[in-house]
């Protein structure tokens, strides 16, 4: 069988920057035949490793890599460098690390990559072109993917419909890019606008979907989303009680930032957890203290922490729920370039639906994704406010995307039921285009 194509996002640029973050803040699960590869490399202290424990960690029937006592990665050193690849080169590295911040999909006949924003430097679109970069990530799909790899069922349409084709899913994701991409309207109305026809093409007959009804179909069904908002002037539309409770559930979850330090934080650690938990529920006071990932607190310190790390941690010192609910200035060409791009990089790499995303069914799929906008805008908020100012500045939307990011589509917590049964209620309460409407402005 020939091997699948790989399909590379366009517009996004990417190389390493040495920040260690990710070093830092994930789990890294290794294969058997990495555990024995690194153990033939018989580590000692002479190398600079820890001795004081294992370097490798039996978790469930998961192999992975031990943590130092700070949380870092055994084997990252004090420039932030991975021994590993100091000594023995990339390749030996394991294959979750060389992969990351990239994320590879099979999705019919191709392979599809997208990146992770939790990536600093994938947020700020540093380093080389993606597609500049096609013979490493062409080997990089030749290990993730096997060569006899079958071909996924693509992903239903919504829990009610099942999309029969490929061809279909593609034409359907085509067709949402562009949406957001093309027109002289700001990217929340552009957003809008898609999840207005989505929600419309949930309603249609199932036969209407499929192959060239499916071609005709679209195009009409964008014309009547334009006709629905023309320009720029969105009626303010508040989010419901209801739907207010339900974003910042999600917000928290979004925000939760489960590293090796917070399973070690115990008992005390937990209850944190719960406290914060209900007081996002709740929406009253004043915001919990979410400390930045890492390497979001490298990337942007000084321009956009949350706690300063010249200010304690203060409870005292954070912004109320109500302060988030004023004008932050949302609508702003730069902040639309981030997240065209983000949105654009998560279709074409399909990191939203399907088997990357919780199986999520492609409507439902891309309603989550559309609620990243105002997750991120409001976080971003509330770096802003922390920060003494009315108004959101580049790095806070970027800070905050990259926080969140972290999360889409991994965080166990987001593919339970209850979390898909949450995106469908705010779908179906108008709640989605609401949120994204009231926190871009
Ligand atoms: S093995 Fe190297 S690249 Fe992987 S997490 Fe550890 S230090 Fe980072």
């Amino acid at each position: 069988m020939a091997r699948p194509g790989v399909v590379l996002p366009i517009l996004q640029n990417w190389s390493c920057h040495n920040c260690g973050g990710c070093c830092r803040e994930h789990q890294i699960v290794i294969t058997a035949e990495e555990k024995t590869r690194i153990d033939k490399h018989q580590w000692t202290a002479a190398d600079g490793v820890t001795d004081d424990r294992p370097l490798i960690v039996v978790h469930g029937s998961d192999f992975r890599l031990n943590h130092q006592a700070d949380g870092a990665c055994v084997f990252l050193d004090d420039h932030g460098l991975c021994r590993i690849h100091s000594k023995f080169g990339e390749a030996a590295k394991p294959l979750a690390c060389r992969a990351y911040p990239y994320a590879v999909h099979p999705a019919g006949n191709s392979v599809t990559v997208s990146l992770r924003f939790s990536c600093p430097s994938v947020v700020q679109n540093l380093g080389e072109a993606v597609t500049q970069q096609r013979q490493t990530l062409e080997q990089l799909a030749r290990e993730i993917v096997p060569s006899n790899y079958q071909a996924l069922m693509p992903p239903r349409l919504s829990t009610l419909k099942q999309l029969v084709t490929w061809p279909d899913v593609m034409l359907l994701l085509a067709f949402v890019e562009r949406g957001l991409s093309v027109g002289n309207v700001s990217f929340v109305t552009r957003l809008l606008r898609v999840l207005t026809w989505i929600d419309l093409l949930e309603k249609v007959p199932p036969e209407t979907i499929i192959g060239d009804q499916l071609k005709n179909l679209l195009p009409v069904l964008h014309e009547a989303s334009v006709r629905a908002q023309p320009d720029d002037d969105l009626p303010l539309v508040q989010p419901t009680g209801f739907g207010s409770t339900m974003f910042r559930q999600l917000v928290a979850q979004l925000l939760r930032h489960d590293t090796d330090m917070t399973a070690r934080s115990g008992f005390m650690g937990r209850i944190r957890l719960l406290s914060d938990g209900i007081r996002f529920t709740l929406g009253r006071g004043r915001i919990p203290i979410m400390a930045d990932p890492i390497s979001v607190r490298i990337a942007f310190s000084g321009r956009s922490a949350i706690v300063p790390e010249s200010a304690p941690a203060s409870l005292a010192t954070m912004p109320t729920f109500a302060q988030l609910e004023h004008e932050f200035g949302g609508r702003n060409p730069e902040f639309d370039e981030l997240f065209v791009r983000y949105f654009r990089v998560k279709l074409q790499g399909l990191h939203f639906c399907g088997r990357a995303c919780y199986d999520m069914p492609f409507i439902d799929g891309f309603q989550s994704l559309a609620l990243m906008y105002p997750a991120t805008l409001w976080v971003a908020r509330m770096r802003a406010a922390r920060n003494g100012r009315q108004t959101i500045s580049l790095p806070d939307v970027q800070a905050a995307l990259a926080t969140l990011d972290h999360n889409f589509g991994y965080s166990p917590a987001l593919g339970m039921p209850s979390a898909k049964k949450r995106v469908q209620q705010l779908a179906t309460m108008q709640q989605v285009s609401a949120l994204c409407s009231w926190y871009s402005r």
